[in-house]
């Protein structure tokens, strides 16, 4: 067992974002392929944009997709949310004050707009300047036990170098001139994110942060308050951005962006966790299709990518259809019991029907997730929607009106000669022979005849082929359509 130690510290403003799976995933399959742990903790400090509602769908999430890790908030243990551990930030917040690495700030906001206003009209970068730096601390503390309002800021050194090697992005390094001295605390007993995440990940051990390259900018800072702390200081590693298609960060205007879309779509979270995996990283031999085991084997930070990942929404269908397919090989009834609620308007208890046409190779690839499936299957279970003549005699055949007759009501002889159970596609060659032994008995062309059985049988342009739809239909309806066919011919 090694000591490497991971997390994921998602906050609870939102549904669970598709980048915090693919933070989770690269933390997880890390800490799996060395051995290590991984730890879930929440980062509820936001109490205006945080909720219950937005953690607990963040916790469900990452426990049903496997990624919430070997300790933390989903298993019930305490300590693993900020909210708990005010007394803790507040400890170390008042070590920074006592060293004097901190210092009490009591700039009203309207003199730090001003500030900010003269540096634009200056073209200075914002940065605040440092107006209670030199106050007395002991002088400072009284003023705040009086009840003066007072933020708390991180005394940042005039100069020398914050740098760090990004085990993803190479050597990053800036020099303290370009930081002020940031703010890490509204009050004692209100600490921000900076101060927060410093002390979690030390005091929980963890040995490596991975998160999405837009935290890069807080790195330094928070090296500043590692040092100021004297803890030991983690190795970093920033994950690309993930792009919509013309390259702009995801959001939620282009994409969904939410993991409960995607799985109430139909997307299987194997195929998601698949897709995700591949979204900002790669085996030297471009392998698509992973086992979640071989992801942990092959997965190393060295082989993440630097450059921005485009969500492929058409590669994450074609994946997905994969998964389906293996899924419906694997174990059809299990298959089917995930497919139960996309399908429930579809008029029928028959569950060895429906399971014996999702496993027909006819139906293979006909849908990329499981809401598509409802859409192929309707028709063997809908009545037969209203179609055209011309449809029944596509132009691109010459079939004559007489033609349609022969060869309808041949179709209904060599059908009404076969016996089948409804769904039986054991017959499924008897059918078809009979009904291909047409073209040669009245000497027409294939499509002459396979063409107005087809749409007989679905009154569609696009469908399964006759003799599958003929076995899923069963033989009455069969003959039934075969008539409402021959009715429009009259
Ligand atoms: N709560 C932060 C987020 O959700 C995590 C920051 C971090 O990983 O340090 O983006």
């Amino acid at each position: 067992m090694s000591n490497i130690r991971v997390r994921i510290p998602p906050s609870p403003t939102g549904l669970l974002h598709i980048g915090t799976v693919r933070t989770a995933l690269y933390n997880y399959l890390f800490a799996k392929h060395e051995g290590g742990k991984m730890i879930f903790r929440m980062e509820d400090t936001d109490k205006e944009r945080g909720t219950k509602e937005y953690e607990n769908d963040i916790i469900n999430g990452l426990v049903k997709l496997g990624l919430a890790g070997d300790e933390g908030v989903h298993l019930g243990q305490s300590g693993y949310r900020q909210s708990e551990r005010t007394d803790v930030y507040q400890k170390y917040l008042q070590k920074l004050l006592d060293e004097d690495k901190a210092y009490y700030c009591f700039c009203s906001k309207e003199r730090l707009d001003k500030m900010r206003e003269d540096q634009r009209a200056k073209k200075l970068p914002p940065r605040y300047d440092g107006c209670c730096k030199n106050l007395d601390p002991a002088k400072a503390k009284k003023k705040v036990e009086a009840g003066e309002k007072a933020v708390i800021r991180l005394r940042v050194p005039e100069d020398g170098d914050v740098g760090f090697r990004d085990l993803v992005r190479g050597e990053t390094c800036i020099n303290c001139k370009e930081l002020d001295d940031f703010v890490i605390a509204r009050a004692i007993n209100d600490p921000l994110y900076h101060l927060t995440v410093v002390v979690d990940d030390h005091d929980m051990k963890i040995t490596h942060v991975i998160r999405g390259e837009d935290h890069i900018s807080n790195t330094p800072k928070q090296i500043l308050i590692f040092r100021a702390l004297g803890f030991d200081i983690p190795e970093f590693a920033h994950l690309p951005l993930i792009l919509n298609e013309d390259k702009s960060k995801l959001s939620k205007r282009k994409n969904n962006v939410s993991m409960d879309d995607y799985l109430a779509d139909g997307y299987l979270p194997e195929a998601l966790l698949n897709f995700l995996a591949l979204l900002g990283w790669n085996t030297e031999d471009e392998q698509e299709i992973f086992s979640m085991d071989e992801l942990i084997e092959k997965f190393t930070l060295d082989r993440v990518h630097k450059g921005g990942a485009v969500f492929d929404i058409k590669k994450l269908d074609w994946m997905n259809c994969e998964y389906i397919k293996k899924a419906i090989n694997d174990d059809i009834d299990e298959f089917y019991e995930n497919v139960k609620p996309f399908i429930k308007d579809i008029p029928t208890d028959d569950e060895n029907l429906i399971k014996n046409i999702l496993k027909d190779p006819d139906f293979e690839g006909r849908f990329n997730k499981l809401s598509e499936i409802p859409v192929a299957l309707m028709p063997l279970f809908s009545p037969i929607p209203d179609y055209s003549l011309s449809l029944l005699a596509l132009e691109k055949f010459n079939i004559t009106t007489d033609m349609l007759k022969d060869v309808l009501t041949k179709a209904k002889e060599v059908l009404g000669a076969i016996d089948w159970e409804r769904g039986d596609s054991s017959k499924s060659q008897e059918i078809s022979d009979g009904l291909i032994a047409i073209v040669g008995e009245l000497g027409l062309k294939n499509g002459q005849v396979l063409w107005p059985i087809r749409v007989s049988l679905s009154g569609l342009e696009k469908s399964p082929n006759f003799a599958t739809l003929a076995v899923y239909l069963g033989k009455e309806e069969c003959l039934n359509r075969l008539d409402v066919a021959l009715e429009k011919v009259k």
